[in-house]
């Protein structure tokens, strides 16, 4: 047996087997989010005592895994959204990949899965995304959207932590989320569900997050909610919209005092990047208008108390797919409470200033550290 230290992710040692058989592209206008793959994927393979074995660009295709393999039985599942963007000079771009990969390592950790060089796997990915440059139209509001995702592979009933491991990256064009323009959702308030706690791994991006939080969406959408807004404890604290974080923009009932809120990061939310991109931005240009920045907590109560007496500026969920998502309304124990738009508006100016902010990093259009050039 080797006794050579397991080693780490090694882009120098990428081996490319380029498809014979290239895809036909699919008409960005027919583009359904998720639904149309590239011709190739990236993988890397783990072993305990060997640690990452050879990077491999290969074509696109299936696994094939015993049915023994401990992903299958105890959820060793994780993974990662993120996007790659073409530029006005036809450059591809990461958004703030650096990110994506703490929180992807974070995950991992968490469900005894191998961590990596952060670096190194943002390397493969601008290497496999520059490949896929075809799939990506160069129109704004389209992007290739990137899957990197980590699995338990070994053939185990025991439960233990796995002995080897498979990273995969696919990666899938898609369109804008609002084709249209925006439209502002209408969420149902979950109370009787719970998503995430303090303590436990709604912070994570486990794919055992998710299956879970299909039914309260389900039957928030059989009563005509678009998302459902998840609530945590008996003091109601708002805490994400569906798979979106959330914003609120309130005024101070005794001074008036404008206030862009969001959830603090208790265990109770996922850190998400664009979370973490508009608190930025909050702070590099709202704040010298006169905006406070938090990251409070804040109940349904206290927001809904705003909306009643007129002080609610604007909702707002933010994640990677939709960069920011207006709330027009919140049905709360069966009552709506008003968002704060007018009936023929479709957002409030703070989302679509975010939107218009973060577009022009994800796109190039203003040089930024944000943006990582592939
Ligand atoms: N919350 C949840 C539960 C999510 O799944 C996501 C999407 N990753 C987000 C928030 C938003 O995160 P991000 O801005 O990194 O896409």
């Amino acid at each position: 047996a080797s006794t050579a230290k397991p080693v780490d992710v090694d882009p120098s040692k990428l081996v490319i087997h380029k498809t014979t058989d290239p895809k036909s592209l699919v008409d960005p206008s027919n583009l359904l989010f998720g639904r149309n793959f590239t011709d190739h994927m990236l993988t890397i393979e783990w072993t305990q005592t060997e640690g990452w074995r050879t990077p491999t660009i290969q074509p696109y295709q299936n696994l094939s895994l015993d049915p023994a393999t401990c992903v299958f039985h105890y959820g060793f599942e994780c993974f990662e959204g993120m996007k790659a963007y073409k530029d006005k000079a036809g450059k591809v771009r990461l958004f703030r990949p650096d990110k994506n990969m703490e929180r992807f390592n974070k995950s991992a950790a968490r469900i005894a899965l191998p961590t990596f060089s952060s670096t190194a796997l943002i390397d493969l990915i601008s290497r496999f995304a520059t490949l896929e440059e075809r799939f990506i139209p160069d129109k704004r509001g389209y992007s290739l959207y990137l899957r990197p995702t980590m699995i338990g592979t070994q053939k185990t009933l025991g439960v233990s932590p796995p002995g080897s491991a498979l990273l995969f990256v696919i990666a899938s064009p898609v369109g804008p989320y609002y084709p249209t323009g925006f439209k502002a959702v209408s969420l149902e308030a979950t109370d009787y569900a719970v998503r995430a706690w303090p303590g436990g791994v709604g912070d994570k991006k486990l794919g055992a997050n998710y299956a879970p939080c299909v039914l309260p969406q389900l039957e928030a959408a059989s009563r005509g909610f678009q998302q459902n807004l998840w609530l945590f404890g008996p003091e109601q604290y708002v805490t994400e919209v569906g798979t979106m974080n959330l914003f609120v923009a309130i005024r101070d009932k005794e001074t008036g005092q404008k206030e862009l809120i969001t959830a603090p990061l208790d265990g109770t939310i996922l850190e998400g990047v664009t979370r973490d991109s508009i608190l930025s931005l909050a702070r590099e240009k709202l704040a010298p208008e006169g905006w406070r920045v938090s990251e409070r907590k804040i109940t349904m109560g206290e927001l809904a108390e705003a909306s009643t007496e007129g002080r609610l500026i604007e909702v707002f969920g933010a994640g990677t797919a939709a960069i920011v998502s207006p709330v027009r309304t919140i049905s709360w124990k069966g009552k709506p409470v008003d968002c704060g738009l007018k009936e023929n508006e479709e957002s409030g100016e703070i989302a679509l200033r975010m939107k218009g902010w973060i577009e022009a990093r994800q796109y190039g259009d203003e040089e930024h550290e944000w943006s990582h050039i592939c």
